[in-house]
């Protein structure tokens, strides 16, 4: 067993492989109801049991773990992210208008020094880590991360998938040939790519780029429904996204806006599925969340992102209620200024009080597992699955607190990531 402790120097305790039992007053294994007393048996990086103590420790003659007052739970997953971004902590305020926000960080973005990416995005890997992230779907333009992630000298500690994104209004006739992939990541962080969004690509490049993830079998992300200005463009071509585009030379489009929702729009071009991830889903209606419920596709929500921005709430509750699968992501650092996925739990749990603690907790580990295509290995504690988790130190409390606690004190308390 190793015991990654949450303190500076990121202590290491390694003992040899064999039969381990974790036991503590909660077991949260997000696929069950959480188990008090509970135990989890690990072997050689696997979860083969899970129950309560009482139950496995005559199964597992094992060397026991006594993790005391703690819940034991998996590990979160930050399923939107953008690392390469992070030079701009704290450099952009939000300013009410969407895409002034876009315009500013094109121009902050393009004004990042070369020797500013290693120090932020070690601060921003540090950040994640000791919030009790363990994978990530991110996404960049750039080939940063790929190249940082692949680095002999570097730790890179995350599972999960980075996204190369396209961003393509005009088609230039090579619109079908998605770049030749980076063949530089390891085996546990995936490559793929992801589109920008339905105003920002234009229709056969968004076909093109789904039709290369699903081949590949990788999620399909895109930012979706983020804001106003938005739809106002898809709509019927006008407003400050018309402007933008026609600064960068991007105007006009060769083709007809679809004159819908881009939920609508992206149903329309037969790109929603359950491997697509529609990322924020602000602005969406009753009609567009029929649509999402009806094609299986993913919503990941980004509440601090969203409240950063000003762009307004997504309406979670329905979603919900909806059955649609709900992810969590904190964005970058451009328009948040954490990475904590306890953090957007804590601010989802404000903003739509009316969603269960439960389903909260499940959107920042097992939705997320589900998103990113990593579910076989993580986001539940089950058998089979990895044997990572996190204790989270809670005190002596009820059955109704648990879930309650994880969303609104989870990071106050959460204490080493335990790799059994
Ligand atoms: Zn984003």
């Amino acid at each position: 067993m190793n015991v990654y402790n949450k303190s500076p120097n990121h202590q290491i305790t390694k003992s040899p492989n064999s039969l381990h039992l974790h036991v503590a007053r909660w077991v949260v294994p997000v696929s069950r109801p959480p188990i008090e007393n509970g135990a989890i048996a690990t072997f050689e990086g696997k979860i083969v049991g899970v129950g309560p103590a009482s139950e496995l420790r005559p199964s597992y003659p094992a060397v026991i773990k006594d993790h005391g007052d703690s819940i034991l739970c998996p590990a979160l997953i930050n399923t939107h992210s953008h690392l390469e971004l992070s030079p701009l902590k704290w450099r952009l305020s939000p300013s009410g208008s969407f895409v002034d926000w876009v315009r500013a960080l094109i121009e902050a973005r393009d004004l990042i020094r070369p020797e500013e990416w290693e120090p932020a995005i070690c601060q921003a890997i540090k950040e994640m880590q000791e919030n009790g992230i363990i994978a990530v779907g991110d996404v960049g333009n750039l080939d940063v991360i790929p190249l940082f992630s692949s680095r002999k000298d570097a730790t890179w500690p995350f599972r999960g998938v980075f996204f190369q994104e396209l961003v393509c209004p005009i088609p230039n006739g090579a619109e079908e040939e998605i770049p030749e992939p980076l063949d530089i990541l390891g085996s546990s962080f995936h490559y793929a790519f992801s589109a920008h969004a339905p105003y920002s690509v234009a229709p056969q490049v968004l076909k093109a780029i789904k039709a290369w993830d699903q081949s590949h079998g990788m999620p399909f992300p895109i930012h979706v429904a983020e804001s106003e200005e938005e739809i106002e463009f898809l709509q019927g071509g006008q407003g400050p996204l018309r402007e933008l585009l026609k600064e960068k030379g991007h105007w006009p489009l060769n083709y007809d806006l679809p004159k819908a929702s881009p939920v609508r729009y992206l149903e329309i071009l037969g790109l929603l599925d359950r491997h697509t991830v529609c990322i924020h889903c602000v602005q969406v209606d009753r009609d567009d969340i029929s649509i999402l419920a009806k094609t299986g596709a993913c919503v990941c929500l980004c509440p601090r992102s969203n409240v950063f921005l000003g762009v307004g709430v997504a309406p979670v509750e329905e979603l919900h209620a909806s059955g649609i699968p709900l992810a969590l992501g904190t964005d970058s650092l451009a328009s948040n200024d954490q990475l904590s996925i306890f953090a957007e739990m804590a601010s989802l749990s404000k903003l739509a009080p009316g969603l269960p603690p439960e389903a909260i907790f499940r959107a920042g580990t097992y939705g997320g597992a589900m998103a990113l295509g990593i579910s076989e290995e993580l986001g539940c504690l089950a058998k089979g699955k990895a044997a990572t988790f996190l204790a989270v130190e809670s005190g002596p409390i009820g059955n109704k607190d648990v879930l309650e606690f994880l969303v609104h004190e989870g990071c106050r308390g959460l204490g080493d990531l335990v790799i059994g």
